[in-house]
């Protein structure tokens, strides 16, 4: 696969580059060079695979051209080792639960892929990591990574914007996972970490690479559970299918949108913010204009500057679509909270990011058409708030009970790129 940056498009590379280098120059993003479809044949031969097959196949569509089937198989097998299921929550909506893997968020896949590919396509330097997280992503790369050796992890959060769960699922690792609690909001994370990365020598030193969702290999497994839900959801679906993604930095619905433009028959998807809603507005009256980032209850959506953007843009103007064929919404906290509560009366205990997709899909779903929500984290990882919306007491799933009970091993730092520079060079690497 060959793809070019979005911001320069004489800088081309392959596949195997573009995993490693994360981001290219002017921090623009990497784009597939070509879009692969599939027939309608070949999508409904597809959809009557196993989610490991199927899932090897798409990537090989894409990657096929640097790695064997075989491998690609291999990787995803080791990667993907749980389930995607759709949950029926009424009669013309369902949920896709993506918050069965080890860190209990759909992050799960994107970030055991990349590690997966990492490893696969030969990283012969020690590498060191670097990543922001607004809650869900730091848990899932942690995971990924802990123990593998020649890779050191360093990620970065926003002090007291994360619920404490979601904390201690990636901040009691140790070993070669850093954390580090900044005294800002996750968009000063970003900041932090695209300066990091504008810094050459810093980049020498250390290999840095991120595993953001900027990352192509981590959207690239996420178009495979689009395929999945396709596959469970009854035929009356087909073609009548609106996808609603609780959207943060947008790489969900980048991944969604490539599964369409792969073939998947998709009527429409629905962008759905929190009360950052720079992309709702933009979709309303075409003017970018991201407000101070708010910090809500679904925080980990609590984005204003979304880093996978241009991708949208860049794919609908390479299939000619139409933006405004993107439908969109944003809810309140407030809103989120009734909504939780409406759910939890059709016997399905959601949270925050999940409730937000389910309140504008069943907002905007149109009669003969049929709804499908992102169900994005599991609700014990925001139990505190959903047992306060609901009271009722939560079950923990065993993995979250464990690393409960542990202390923080997080570093502390101000939002200053000379503190991260400084404790970045003091790490092993
Ligand atoms: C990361 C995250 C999102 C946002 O996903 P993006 O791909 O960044 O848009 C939504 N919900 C949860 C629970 C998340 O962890």
């Amino acid at each position: 696969m060959k793809l070019y940056n979005i911001k320069e498009h004489n800088e081309q590379v392959s596949f195997a580059h573009a995993i490693k280098q994360g981001i290219g120059r002017q921090q623009g993003l990497f784009f597939p060079m070509a879009l692969p479809e599939f027939t309608l044949i070949e999508i409904e031969a597809l959809l009557k695979m196993d989610f490991i097959s199927r899932s090897a196949r798409i990537l090989s569509a894409y990657i096929g051209d640097e790695l064997p089937l075989a491998r690609v198989f291999k990787c995803v097998a080791a990667a993907f080792e749980f389930l995607a299921p759709v949950v029926s929550i009424s009669d013309d909506i369902a949920t896709l639960e993506l918050f069965h893997g080890p860190t209990l968020s759909f992050k799960d896949f994107g970030s055991r892929f990349m590690a997966q590919m990492l490893i696969e396509m030969g990283q012969e330097h020690p590498v060191t990591i670097l990543t922001a997280t607004s809650g869900d992503t730091g848990a899932a790369v942690a995971h990924a990574f802990y123990g593998l050796e020649n890779v050191y992890i360093v990620i970065l959060y926003p002090q007291r914007k994360i619920s404490p769960l979601q904390e201690k699922l990636f901040c009691t690792l140790g070993g070669n996972i850093h954390t580090v609690a900044v005294d800002g909001d996750f968009d000063a994370c970003q900041l932090l970490v695209k300066q990091a990365f504008d810094d050459k020598e810093l980049k020498q030193i250390l290999g840095l690479n991120s595993a953001n969702s900027i990352n192509i290999s981590r959207l690239l497994a996420q178009i495979c559970y689009y395929f999945e839900a396709m596959a469970q959801l009854p035929p009356r679906a087909r073609n009548q299918l609106v996808i609603s993604v609780p959207s943060g930095n947008f790489g969900n619905l980048t991944a969604g949108l490539m599964a369409k433009s792969l073939g998947l028959p998709v009527k429409r998807f629905i962008a759905a913010t929190n009360a950052n809603d720079t992309v709702p507005r933009f979709l309303r009256d075409g003017q970018w204009r991201p407000n101070t980032t708010i910090a809500t209850m679904s925080n980990a959506m609590d984005v204003s500057q979304p880093n996978n953007w241009p991708r949208v843009e860049e794919l609908c103007r390479c299939k000619n679509w139409q933006l405004n064929t993107l439908a969109y919404g944003c809810i309140d906290d407030a809103t989120t909270v009734e909504t939780i509560q409406e759910m939890a009366a059709l016997g399905y205990i959601s949270e925050p990011h999940a409730a937000i997709a389910y309140r504008l899909l069943r907002d905007q779903l149109q009669p003969s058409e049929f709804g499908l929500f992102l169900g994005t984290a599991h609700p014990a990882k925001f139990k505190e708030l959903v047992e306060s919306v609901l009271g009722q007491n939560l079950q923990l799933p065993q993995v979250l009970a464990a690393r409960a009970a542990l202390s923080l091993l997080s570093h502390r730092m101000p939002a200053q790129f000379s503190s991260l520079r400084e404790l970045l060079l003091a790490l092993p690497h």
